[in-house]
Order: C-alpha cells, then structure tokens, then sequence
C-alpha cells in the first residue's frame, strides 16, 4: 500500500496545503510519495522532499506542466497511478480541478473533502455544510481523494529524507492552453493559510468602513476575510470570502467583526482553534461559537481593541 500526494506549488514553493495532505496519507498508512508536476520545479521537489514522512518524490518536469492546467496534471498523474493505492489531492482549487479527471479516467468515485481517516479504505467528511460528518467506505481499487486541509494538521517542512526522482513528463494534451494569471497581490498573509484572519461582516457598513479593520489585521499579522454578506455589497473582494461558499478556515484566532454568525458562515471558520466576536447584538449566534466575545459597537471597540494591542 502505497499513497501518492500530488504536490500543490508556484515551481518555486511547496505549498502548505501539501504538507496536510502528507498528513491525511501519513494517517492512511504505508508509504507516502509526492508527486511534483512542474516546469523547473527541481526546488519544490527537494522540498517536497525534505517534508516529514515523505519516502519518496517523483519529479515531472516539462515546460507543459508549468502553469498546473488540468488535462496535462491529470495525464501525468494516470501515467503512474497504476503504482498506487491511494491519490491525495489537497481540496485547494488546483487540486479540485484536477482530481476529478483522475477519477472519471480511473472509473473510480472521488471520495470528496475528507477531514478525518478511519482506515485505508474509510474516511471522514462534512455533508450538510458541516453540520453532519458522513464516514464512507470505498471498494475501489484505488481510491482517488481530495483532503481538506483543516482536517490535518500539517507534517514538519522539515526532517525527513526522501529521495528524488526524475520521471518523464507527459506529452502536451493539446486540450488547454494558458493565457494569463491575475494574482491578488497582499502583504498580508493569504487567506487559507493564515494563523491569525480578521473578517467583518455587513455590519461594517460600507467599503470604506471596513478600512477600520486594517490597523487590527496589521497588529495581529492577520490575513482579512469577509462574510457572504459584505462580498455581496461591495465592501470586500469576493476572494475574501469565508464560509460554505467562499474559504474554509481553521486558523490559530479567528476575528470576527459586525458578523451575525450564520450557518453558512460558521461552515468555514467554525474549527478556528481561538474564536473571538465583536457584534453589538447579545443575541447574535456568533457568541454560541465564540472563545471570546465582545458585545458593543464595533465602530468604538475596534479602535479601542487595536490601541489596546
Ligand atoms: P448579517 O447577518 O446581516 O449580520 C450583521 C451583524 O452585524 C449583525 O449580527 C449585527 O448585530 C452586527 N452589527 C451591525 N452593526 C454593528 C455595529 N455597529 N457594531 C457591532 N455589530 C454590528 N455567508 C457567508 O458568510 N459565507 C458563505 O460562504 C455563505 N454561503 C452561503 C450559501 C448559501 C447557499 C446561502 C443560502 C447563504 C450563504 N451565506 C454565506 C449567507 C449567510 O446565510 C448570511 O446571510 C451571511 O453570512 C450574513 O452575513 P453577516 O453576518 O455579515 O450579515
């Protein structure tokens, strides 16, 4: 029994995101390989690599596998899948992309957005927008899996030693082409990963408004998020979003700001590990998550907050 975690990264960087896959393969049992799928991505490789419990790294490295598109990943994914047992992708957008086209050609059911590993053949996943955990069990023969990263803390960058091997890249589908890419540029840390997110809500009031959150974010070194709520009016990027539809979130402390806490909303932020609420409404069901909450006017608590600190 041997696992494969495909390797999510920029050919520069190992993503963090890979290194919770690791742990979800670590949990499945036997040995755990990575595949990096790149163009000059010898770096992620060695990284990849180095990453705890990693036995193994294969390297594909052709300029058709430089900017992730799907048709060629998933071609060099089935050009060794016969190998494996087990495919884990992380349930990022690049992994979610790719891993159903591994399915589909494998005749195999995705198992999708596992959050917890029983045994080889039974995981754990939230239905219902978490407000269920279904364990299900695969008979396939290969089980083709996406790992949302919350569910598994993530192995250490560092202390293994595995080896890298250079395996060839497959030839250019011909399906896809890459245009271009617009990347949000932040100094702030990205969402997803974030150890500390500070996210306001339609109680901000107004774009200009949520600027009050800045300084906070600033302080905590935090990365902003946002509720479906405030994406929908304007006063945050849709990108910022957190919940059922937007970003799943489990970081350290989770700040949330003129936020009433819907169901939808706590999908994805409610394994926060510290959950602290300002909201002015004693009632809101954001303080029946929260670690900490702060009942009063944010547009007085926030700067009194952000002073404090
Ligand atoms: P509101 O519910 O309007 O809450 C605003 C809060 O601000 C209130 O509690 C109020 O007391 C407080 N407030 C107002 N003024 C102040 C002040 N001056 N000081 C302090 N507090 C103040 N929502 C998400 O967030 N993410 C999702 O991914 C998502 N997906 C969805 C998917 C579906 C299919 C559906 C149907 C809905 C989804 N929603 C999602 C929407 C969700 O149901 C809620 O409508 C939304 O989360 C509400 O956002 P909010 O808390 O910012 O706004």
């Amino acid at each position: 029994m041997t696992t494969l975690v495909i390797a999510e990264h920029d050919n520069a960087q190992l993503k963090g995101a890979t290194l919770n896959a690791v742990a979800a393969a670590a949990k499945i049992g036997g040995d755990v390989h990575v595949l990096v799928a790149g163009a000059n991505a010898r770096a992620v490789a060695d990284q990849a690599a180095a990453a705890a419990g990693v036995a193994k790294v294969l390297l594909a490295d052709a300029p058709q596998l430089a900017d992730g598109l799907a048709e060629n990943v998933a071609a060099q994914v089935l050009a060794v899948a016969s190998g494996y047992s087990h495919i884990l992708f992380p349930a990022t957008a690049s992994g979610k992309n790719v891993a159903p086209r591994v399915a589909a050609k494998l005749d195999v059911a995705q198992i999708s957005d596992i959050i917890g590993v029983e045994s080889a053949d039974t995981f754990q996943r939230p239905i219902y927008a978490g407000n269920a955990i279904a364990t299900v069990q695969s008979a396939d023969a290969v089980k083709v899996i996406t790992v949302r990263t919350t569910g598994f803390d993530a192995v250490a960058a560092q202390g293994g030693s595995g080896a890298v091997e250079e395996i060839a890249a497959v030839a250019d589908s011909g399906l896809s082409t890459f245009v271009g890419r617009e990347v949000a540029k932040s100094d702030r840390p990205e969402l997803a990963g974030a150890r500390v997110v500070v996210s306001g809500g339609r109680g901000l009031g107004s774009a200009e408004n949520f600027k009050i959150l800045d300084p906070l974010a600033d302080k905590l070194g935090a990365a902003l998020g946002a509720s479906r709520a405030a994406v929908d009016a304007g006063y945050a990027p849709n990108d910022w979003q957190v919940g059922q539809t937007g970003k799943i979130v489990a970081p350290q402390l989770y700040v949330a700001v003129g936020i009433s806490g819907a169901i939808q909303h706590l999908a994805g932020m409610k394994d926060s590990k510290v959950i602290v609420a300002i909201n002015k409404d004693p009632e809101a069901p954001i303080f029946g998550v929260a670690d900490y909450g702060l009942v009063g006017d944010l547009f007085q608590v926030v700067p009194e907050l952000t002073s404090a600190l």
